[in-house]
């Protein structure tokens, strides 16, 4: 998609601190952290949200996962804890219409989430 932002930064057009990258999928420090770990990874193909993900995208979300567990182990919070996030659509408060999983850190979090 030639106008979002998170193709923009996976294809290296907007700056961003790349934490993790393969041939699918791209992981960055988020702008705003809401931790101490905040990045987000990212699928480099363009689904808007998960309501657009197909079934033969299974594995691509798997991969997108995968990436995010060895972040947390990479970034050293995999053995206190994470949460991996993904808001969809206006009332999950999603902003970004590139399909992203927040990964989380770094401090205790809340349970329920606001
Ligand atoms: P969401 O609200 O789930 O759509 O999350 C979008 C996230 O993208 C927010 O946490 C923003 O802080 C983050 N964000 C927006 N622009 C950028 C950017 N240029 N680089 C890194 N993170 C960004
Ligand atoms: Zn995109």
């Amino acid at each position: 998609m030639e106008d979002c932002l998170f193709c923009k930064i996976a294809r290296q057009e907007i700056k961003a601190r790349l934490v993790y990258e393969d041939e699918e999928v791209v992981a960055f420090d988020d702008i705003n952290p809401q931790a101490p770990v905040h990045s987000l990874v990212i699928p480099r193909k363009h689904i808007p949200s998960m309501n657009q993900l197909s079934e033969g995208e299974e594995r691509l979300l798997g991969k997108v996962l995968t990436a995010a567990r060895k972040l947390a182990e990479a970034k050293g919070i995999h053995q206190k804890g994470y949460r991996l996030v993904v808001n969809t659509n206006a009332e999950a408060g999603q902003t970004v219409f590139h399909l992203h999983v927040h990964l989380l850190g770094g401090r205790a979090m809340h349970w329920p989430p606001g």
